[in-house]
């Protein structure tokens, strides 16, 4: 059975966060890390470089930034009281 990210249990996501996480293209070396650390699925490739598909379902983890080697994503908190939140505060 598949569940989708709306069905995680105690989860929800705010609307409106906004482009809270933003990749420079310029920087961006094609490594990939991104898209393999992000399980919210954000991250697509278009040739060889990543860029931000869909924040919708960010977790705001920040594994993605981590994880880039040349410093190509740019990672803000989304403003108060948009973005992921758990039921349990
Ligand atoms: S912060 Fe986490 S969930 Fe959000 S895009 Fe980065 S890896 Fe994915
Ligand atoms: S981790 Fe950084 S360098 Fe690697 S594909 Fe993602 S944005 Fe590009």
């Amino acid at each position: 059975m598949s569940m989708t990210y709306q069905e995680f249990p105690g989860v929800e996501w705010i609307e409106g966060a906004g482009d809270f996480i933003t990749v420079d293209e310029k920087l961006c070396d094609g490594c990939g890390n991104c898209i393999r650390v992000c399980l919210a699925k954000c991250y697509k490739m278009t040739g060889k470089k990543a860029h931000v598909d869909n924040l919708e379902r960010c977790m705001e983890c920040g594994a993605c930034w981590y994880s880039c080697p040349p410093d190509a994503i740019q990672f803000s908190w989304p403003p108060g009281g948009t973005g992921f939140r758990t039921l349990w505060g």
